[in-house]
């Protein structure tokens, strides 16, 4: 590992962690995971993140001790599961610019914008890489670690169910596992439970789905989201659920947002295809075979040019394979 990484996290006192925008279970586990462990190593440490922890997270050990907006100085910033600087928000106030940014991250869109850079595309999470990282500094994992950084790499591979899902990733579940984490209930938290709102919200956003090619879309306006009484602006796995349709080889949810001024965009694709370079010429990121971006412009003109960009690519990935 990186001797510059090390360096940075050893030779910190007071540590600001920091994970995405609109959280998700690698986000939350892996900033927790973290966090404990440069507890543990004698730190002074503070969590954040720009937007709330979603209510099926807060199970975690630590959870309550996540702020929106930190306050005081740091003498180095680490910036957890983002692609872009972008993704870390408010959080991420002008004051810390200036200090070391510790950069660690799975997308395969990653733009190496830290200090020292822990990126590993390969790794189907960042809960596993702060794992490796931790095993590198020698750090005992205890429970409450181990049921966050669990909690992230069940998450990002659905259950173990990715391509991602590498023996790599299982023989540290099992580590995790053996260290204290329990993964029935990981399982029953994060994958098995949904808020009746959502389902209500499926039930509307499902029937407008349509096929174009090999495209599986629909869409979800704020409408629906305020009909079926949510106010988040996740699709509680929808896409993933799109992606199961047999003729499907890509799904795309579109979700309306902000007044109608902006659109997330939601890719999911079978192996063999690549959805992060659309998503990153769309100024978000991801990878390969889950990605996302946020567009400005209303839900029918953003989703008629994001589906017209993903179609040229498909086709040209076809393309290049057929010659190859
Ligand atoms: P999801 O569809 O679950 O929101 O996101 C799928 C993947 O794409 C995740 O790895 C997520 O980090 C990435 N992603 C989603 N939205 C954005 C975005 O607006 N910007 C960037 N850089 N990545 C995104
Ligand atoms: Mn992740």
């Amino acid at each position: 590992m990186d001797t510059a990484v090390l360096d940075l996290i050893r030779r910190s006192r007071r540590v600001l962690a920091i994970c995405h925008v609109g959280p998700d279970g690698d986000a939350i586990g892996s900033l927790l995971g973290l966090g404990w462990a440069l507890k543990a190593m004698g730190k002074e440490v503070t969590l954040a993140c720009a937007d709330p922890v979603p209510p099926f997270y807060r199970y975690l050990p630590g959870q309550g001790e996540i702020v929106r907006r930190p306050e005081g100085m740091f003498d180095l910033v680490i910036s957890l599961d983002c692609s872009d600087k972008e993704r870390l928000g408010d959080a991420y106030r002008e004051e810390y610019h200036a200090l070391p940014l510790l950069n660690i991250d799975h997308h395969v869109t990653n733009q190496y914008f830290g200090t020292a850079n822990l990126v590993d595309p390969e790794a189907a999470s960042t809960a596993e890489i702060v794992f490796l990282l931790l095993d590198e500094l020698g750090l005992p994992i205890d429970p409450p670690m181990a049921q966050c950084l669990l909690t992230g790499i069940v998450t990002d591979t659905r259950g173990f169910r990715t391509a991602s899902s590498t023996p790599r990733v299982l023989a540290i579940a099992n580590r995790l596992m053996a260290a204290g984490a329990s993964l029935p209930e990981i399982v029953s938290r994060t994958l098995e439970r949904r808020p009746l709102a959502m389902i209500r919200l499926w039930g509307q956003a499902l029937p407008g789905a349509q096929l174009r090619g090999k495209i599986l879309w629909t869409e979800i306006t704020e409408a629906m989201r305020a009909e079926a009484g949510l106010t988040t602006v996740d699709d509680g796995g929808l896409v993933n659920f799109l992606l199961t349709a047999e003729e499907a080889e890509v799904a795309v949810v579109f979700s309306e947002k902000n007044g109608g001024q902006e659109v997330e965009v939601s890719f999911r694709a079978r192996p063999g295809w690549d959805v992060a370079q659309v998503a990153l010429s769309l100024g978000g990121g991801g990878h390969m075979l889950a990605s996302g971006a946020t567009v400005r412009g209303g839900l029918a003109e953003v989703r008629e040019r994001v589906l017209a960009l993903l179609e040229e690519s498909l086709a040209a990935q076809e393309r290049a394979r057929r010659e190859t």
